[in-house]
């Protein structure tokens, strides 16, 4: 045993370790994932970060020094192998290493609170209360591998559209929306929340000419719900666009799902497969559209009522969603149910340039056109029960030269729902928050 790794250093992870290399000496650092001894031979896999790769040991060809270390390994230990690489038919990508000489950096405790190798599926909360351990197998680790090149994707999609990246402040003195969802914590001797949306900050940005800002933050929402798609800390993917309308941010929208799929079934093909997982299926941009007008009557259609002016009930949501193959959107919504800054249709107020783009019965995005005239948005929160003087800095943007903009916020950890096939947002989320649970 020797914890420092001194001049130690791995040589190949476990899916470069290969037939090519067969007759190499390789050193390969790891989980050990699972020990047979057989007497006369003895296996042992060890995992990596990219898969497994087995060690092999026969009695007549290894010094029983190692055989001794070897039998002495334990499930899950941290170890560094070094040995020859040989052709294996059998064994993970076709090789075995015939070991040299067994490193262990750092023994695991045993029995383990829960085993990353299991077959059996363990609950979802034990599996978030040994996090760290639940990460380490291929299906768990697979979903967070597909989220990491989501985001690749979307910054690559953004910077081609000419966006720049901001990050605006999530210690805020104010309400973005009004309404009681925001967490107050204590800032010096006054109140302040955590930010819910960077709705305001990304429309103030309109104000100072940056054109096309985007952002990927966490947000908090101080919501009591205990349900599959909602968490109290979510990240979400922002966009602002000045001199643009819903039809025109709603392409970016769409152009912008379109590349993260087709990046997921580029990149992340074997990932895919560990979860079994086919997004094929997913119909890529244009994604159609459906008008609340008409989706009101498709809804009481199937049976459920819904009277024009309410917002969708998780039953409408899953009827409208049963009509479709995956993404839409869901356009023009009554003004009364939107925010603030949503911006009315100027023949027909009642309804405003705002949208939502669902995944069947799951709510991804909402944007609209943003009301970029001062007057018009006082009279908003008014109507709204929201008192301007509470917004005084974001307003003052709205006097002095503010662009016309549109815009729109996806969570993130929902589109990772949808790319990896998974039901309950917190298999997307890599340390949770929600209504019972603050650690790990
Ligand atoms: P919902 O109606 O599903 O509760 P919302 O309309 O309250 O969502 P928005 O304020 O429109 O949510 O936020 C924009 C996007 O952020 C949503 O479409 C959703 O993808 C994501 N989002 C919002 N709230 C949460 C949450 N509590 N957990 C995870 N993601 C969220
Ligand atoms: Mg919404």
């Amino acid at each position: 045993m020797d914890y420092l790794l001194r001049d130690l250093r791995r040589t190949h992870y476990s899916k470069d370790v290969n037939p090519d290399i067969s007759g190499e000496e390789v050193i390969i650092m790891g989980w050990v994932h699972e020990i047979r001894d057989l007497g006369g031979i003895i296996f042992v896999i060890i995992r990596d970060r990219d898969g497994l790769v087995q060690i092999t040991a026969p009695s007549k060809k290894v010094d029983a020094e190692i055989l001794e270390e070897l039998r002495a390994l334990r499930k899950e230990s941290v170890v560094a192998i070094k040995g020859t690489v040989q052709e294996a038919g059998k064994a993970p990508n076709g090789v075995e290493i015939i070991p040299i000489k067994t490193t262990i950096l750092n023994p695991a405790k045993q029995p383990l609170p829960m085993d990353p190798t299991e077959k059996v599926k363990a609950e979802i909360d034990t599996r978030l209360n040994s996090r760290f351990l639940d990460l380490r197998k291929a299906n768990v680790s697979s979903i967070f591998k597909i989220k990491a090149n989501m985001f690749k994707a979307v910054r690559q999609y953004f910077d081609e559209q000419g966006m720049i990246e901001i990050n605006t402040p999530k210690l805020v003195a104010s309400a973005t929306e009004g309404g009681t969802e925001l967490f107050p914590i204590t800032y010096f001797e006054k109140e302040a929340f955590l930010g819910q949306s960077p709705q305001l900050y990304k429309q103030m940005m309109m104000g100072a000419g940056f054109d096309k800002v985007f952002e990927i933050g966490q947000i908090f929402r101080a919501e009591e719900h205990d349900t599959l798609r909602h968490l109290n800390e979510a990240v979400s993917i922002d966009c602002e666009i000045s001199f643009a309308d819903d039809v025109d941010v709603m392409n970016v929208l769409d152009g912008m799902i379109t590349r993260v799929l087709q990046s997921t079934k580029e990149n992340c093909a074997k990932e895919l497969e560990t979860l079994e997982y086919d997004l094929s299926a997913i119909p890529e941009g244009p994604f159609p559209e459906v008008k609340y007008d008409d989706a009101v009557d498709i809804i009481n259609s199937k049976g459920i009522d819904m009277e024009w002016g309410e917002d969708l009930s998780r039953e409408a949501e899953k009827a409208l969603g049963d009509t479709q193959e995956g993404f839409y959107f869901l356009t023009d919504w009554p003004s009364a149910i939107k925010p603030f800054y949503a911006m009315p249709y100027e023949d027909r107020p009642e309804i405003s340039h705002a949208f939502d783009l669902m995944y069947k019965n799951l709510e991804i995005s909402s944007g609209s056109i943003r009301v970029h005239q001062y007057d018009l948005l006082v009279k908003q929160m008014i109507e709204r029960d929201l008192n301007p003087d509470g917004f005084g800095s974001y307003l003052k943007a709205f006097e002095y030269g503010m662009a016309p903009h549109a815009g729109w916020g996806v969570g993130a950890d929902r589109l990772a729902m949808v790319l990896t096939g998974v039901e309950n947002i917190r298999e997307t989320v890599l340390f949770p928050r929600d209504r019972h649970r603050l650690t790990p």
